[in-house]
């Protein structure tokens, strides 16, 4: 079991909170805030307890090095507005300044500390980098969900230093939903899954094999699925090493009970490209040597209509090329089905997330996770690293 923030005694105290500030930047101006502003809860209540909060994160892969355009303070800016108080940003992360800053906060005053990836120890799990950044506070919140899954310095090696640690409101929430789909789901629980990489999602697959009653699996993965079944896939992308397992797992499914959907019918082009030619084709058809790129009409109604029988909801993985107008239909329609079902539904990862948020059904949805990787190895039964260490 894992301390809240609120069960933890705070007040007056410096606290480290990890947040997840990897927020996307385009002309060094913040596109999507929401990272930030879902980090305020947290931030608020130790406000309210008059901690001395020094806020830590990354932003994007500077690999190592400090870079400019990879720096923490836009984020600092608009944190300090939706605050409506100064947020100090010092230079760097670690190093005497910071500590002298951190020694000096006082109650109510908040650090942002600058990208913790300009240093490649972070990502090394460094303990002499966690212990400088250790040596900064008196309590440890995490509250950055999205990272749980690497045991690196801030969400793992630093955390060992501190008697008093424990989990921010946000990963709260996180757990709680996740939890709920494991052990309390409304049935039937229908799990989609899309994407280019069978291997993410296969081990997640496996795990709930025990919990869903209908697994979707639509986007490229599903073609290593169908070429397990014997379908001629053309030259869609197809992960050989895995077309065991997939057929396994057919099987495992076949005797539990358990349906899986596979596209009946997908939009095949020779390259990803916006504007080529394409057609629609069923299984069984010649392909051609094209790329099955997106799921076709036959598919979509399919899914929407197992979809819209569904009571619990888990996505994660868009159901074509998506990023390219001409094979975005499936993953949009797919979007509305799930939001237009009024099951509670829960979608992690950053492209599935967005889906959702570009059909406007956001507020749908019962739960938008943080976590693309993290969520996925949670639901598979893994222990997360920045979990694990924060254990009472
Ligand atoms: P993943 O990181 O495994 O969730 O994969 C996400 C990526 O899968 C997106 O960038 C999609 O463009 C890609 N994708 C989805 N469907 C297909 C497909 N049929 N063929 C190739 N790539 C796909």
């Amino acid at each position: 079991m894992y301390s809240v923030i609120n069960q933890i005694q705070i007040d007056k105290k410096k606290v480290f909170i990890r947040v997840d500030y990897n927020v996307p930047l385009a002309d060094g101006k913040i596109a999507d805030d929401r990272r930030i502003a879902e980090s305020l809860p947290t931030i608020e209540h130790a406000l309210s307890r008059e901690a001395k909060i020094i806020l830590g994160s990354h932003l994007g892969r500077p690999k190592g090095v400090s870079n400019p355009g990879f720096s923490l303070l836009p984020v600092a800016e608009h944190l300090s507005d939706l605050l409506g108080r100064d947020v100090i940003f010092p230079e760097d992360c670690v190093g005497d300044a910071v500590k002298k800053l951190a020694g000096d906060l006082r109650e109510g005053e908040i650090m942002l500390l600058e990208n913790l990836r300009f240093h490649p120890e972070e990502e090394k799990n460094d303990p002499h980098f966690s212990k400088q950044l250790a040596q900064l506070a008196e309590v440890y919140i995490d509250d950055a969900f999205g990272v749980m899954h690497r045991a690196h310095a801030s969400t793992a090696g630093m955390v060992s230093h501190f008697k008093e640690k424990g989990i921010g409101f946000l990963v709260k929430k996180e757990i709680e939903y996740l939890q709920g789909l494991l052990s309390k789901p409304a049935h039937p629980f229908l799990a989609i899954f899309g994407g280019a990489k069978v291997s993410d999602k296969i081990g997640v697959i496996e795990n709930l094999m025990n919990h869903v009653d209908v697994f979707i699996i639509g986007g490229g993965m599903a073609y290593t699925f169908l070429k397990a079944r014997g379908v001629d896939i053309g030259q869609s992308i197809v992960d050989e090493a895995k077309i065991h397992q997939a057929e396994k797992i057919l099987k495992r499914a076949e005797i539990k009970g358990v349906q899986v959907l596979l596209p009946v019918d997908s939009v095949l082009a020779s390259d990803i490209l916006a504007g080529v030619k394409s057609r629609v084709a069923n299984n069984g058809e010649k392909w051609d040597g094209l790329k099955a790129l997106d799921i076709g009409p036959q598919t979509i109604a399919g899914f929407a209509a197992k979809i819209r029988q569904a009571k619990t909801i888990l996505w994660n993985g868009p159901m074509g090329v998506f990023e390219v107008p001409d094979f975005e239909k499936g993953t949009f329609e797919i979007a509305r089905a799930v939001g237009e079902s009024g099951a509670c539904a829960v979608v992690g990862g950053g492209d599935s997330v967005l889906a959702i948020r570009r059909s406007g059904i956001a507020d749908k949805m019962a739960h938008l996770s943080t976590g693309g990787g993290a969520m996925m190895e949670f639901l598979e039964g893994k222990t997360l690293p920045g979990l694990k260490v924060l254990e009472a």
